[in-house]
Parts: C-alpha cells; structure tokens; sequence
C-alpha cells in the first residue's frame, strides 16, 4: 500500500506548544488518506505490531526487563475503550496487561496516589495498557478540587518523577491524550442512550461533566505542558475519527516496540543435538 503518512505518527502527534482548546478533534494529523484507506492500513499494520509484541514477549521470557507501557486519557466516549479492542486486540491477550482506573476505592484512598498504579505495572516483556491513569489525579481531581490545590500542584513533578525511574528501569512509555469535541461527545452520549448494546456504558454523570468541559480542557493542557517529558512523552489524539484514532495508536506502538530493536532470542541449546535427538525419538 502506498505510504499514506506524511510524518510519521510520533512526528505528527507529538504534543509541544498544543492548544488543547484549539485543537481540530476531526483533523487525522501526518495522515492523507481517508476511512477506508485507514482502514485497510490499520489491517496490515496489525500483523506488524503483533510480530512486534512476540518479539517483546519472548524477551521477557529468556530474562529480558523491557517492557511498554501505553496510557490513554481522555473524556468519556474519547473512544479509550475502542483502542483497547480494535489496536490491543490485534496482539496476543498472554503478552498484554490491561487495567482500569476508576473512582478510588475506600482501600485505596487510603494510599498516596501512586500506590493503585505502582500495583498495575507491566512485567517484563508485556505491554500494559492504563485506561485513565495517575492522571486522573491532576486531571478529574482538579476540575473538582477534590483534595487541595496545594495537594495536586505536588503531583505533576511527582509524576514526572515516577515515570522517569520508570523509563530507567525498561519501561518505555507512550502517552496518548483523546480528545473528541463537545459535539461528538454529545453525538456518542446519545447512541448510549438510544442503542440497547450501549445502555451498559452510559454514565448520568457523564451529562454531568460535560458542563466542566473548559475546566477539562485547562487541566489538560496543564497536563501536556506539564508533563510532556523526554522519557514519557505525550502524544496529541484527535479522535472523532475512531479509524484514525485506532491506526494512529497502532503506529505508536509500532514505533515504540521497534525502537528497543528486539530480536528472536537466540537459541540457548545445541540445535544439530537437539535435531538428532528428535529424529531418534
Ligand atoms: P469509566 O472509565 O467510564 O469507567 O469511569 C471511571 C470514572 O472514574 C471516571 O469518571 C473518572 O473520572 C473517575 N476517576 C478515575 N480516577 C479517579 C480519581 N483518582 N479520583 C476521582 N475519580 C476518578
Ligand atoms: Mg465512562
């Protein structure tokens, strides 16, 4: 298939000096081709990628450390869930670790922030994958100040801290912010409401949140501007266009899993033994 990106997804998505009030959600950045191409692209690249996480799998299993971690934040119906079904579910589930944030439990309120996502990470050789994140709490914690301003101010330096010693350590991690316009979330909230299939989704505080929505996009890009490290770098998603989001995604995990240059490990047996073996069995 003829190359349809002009840059390369970790290019044209890195976050840096973006608005996040300003943003065009339905743009499909470094990315000329249209649904159907992007559709067909994201097929192929599949395969790519589940080749990609075998190798890391394998890595893991003869003694390798390396590991990727992907977050994904964004508003309800930014399509976070979607990414883990249609890009994360192109590979094999044994080499993946999925989890999910929600609203702290009473257990874990009673830890500083960090300690349900230290829980969540990724052994060797796995891909995790956070639905919401550490930044939950810079995130819907400040929009609704629920604890002190002082509290969450600490957190963007703490957090940068963690996940440096988290990429010292072998894992590489990958940033991506969704974001959906107001419109489309209203478009999404709507189908939840009207189709059967999604009543399970549907949240009434989702509504709710929606009249936050500038409060969300200020704690966003105080999250970019913040937190948009060398070592764990954000990554811009416009998302109303599920393809786009989906084959942009694919193509991070691409670039991240290439760049740890993995190969097959090599065997750590005699072959010509092991062969004369089988053929007397
Ligand atoms: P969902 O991902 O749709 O299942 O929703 C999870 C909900 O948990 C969202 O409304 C989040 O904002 C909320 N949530 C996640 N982390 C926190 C946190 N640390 N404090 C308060 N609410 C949170
Ligand atoms: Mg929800």
């Amino acid at each position: 298939m003829a190359n349809l990106w002009t840059e390369p997804a970790d290019v044209a998505l890195r976050a840096g000096g973006v608005r996040v009030a300003d943003l065009d959600t339905s743009s499909t950045p470094g990315f000329t081709g249209g649904k159907r191409a992007g559709k067909d692209l994201l097929a192929e690249r599949a395969t790519v990628l589940s080749v990609l996480q075998e190798k890391l799998f394998a890595h893991g299993r003869t003694g390798g450390h390396l590991n990727v971690l992907l977050i994904l934040q964004g508003m309800d119906t930014a399509g976070k869930g979607g990414i883990v079904r249609h890009v994360i579910g192109s590979v094999d589930p044994q080499g993946v670790d999925h989890a999910s944030f929600g609203v702290p439990t009473e257990l874990e309120k009673q830890h500083d922030f960090l300690w349900r996502i230290s829980k969540r990470l990724p052994a060797h050789g796995q891909i995790g994958v956070f639905d919401r994140s550490q930044y939950e709490d810079v995130l819907v914690v400040r929009v609704h100040n629920l604890v002190p301003q002082a509290e969450w101010e600490q957190r963007y330096d703490q957090i940068n801290a963690f996940e440096k010693e988290l990429a010292e350590t072998g894992t590489v991690i990958v940033k991506v912010a969704m974001f959906v316009s107001l419109e489309e979330q209203k478009i999404r909230l709507r189908e939840r409401l009207e189709r059967p299939d999604k009543y399970w989704k549907f949240n009434p505080a989702d509504i709710t949140e929606r009249a936050y929505w500038p409060q969300y996009q200020q704690a966003y890009q105080a999250v970019l501007d913040r937190t948009n490290t060398d070592y764990a770098p954000w990554y811009v998603l416009p998302s109303d266009h599920k393809w786009y989001a989906r084959l942009a995604v694919t193509e991070l995990l691409i670039g991240a899993l290439a760049g740890l240059n993995l190969d097959w490990p090599p065997a750590n047996f005699d072959i010509a033994e092991q062969l004369r073996r089988l053929d007397q069995s």
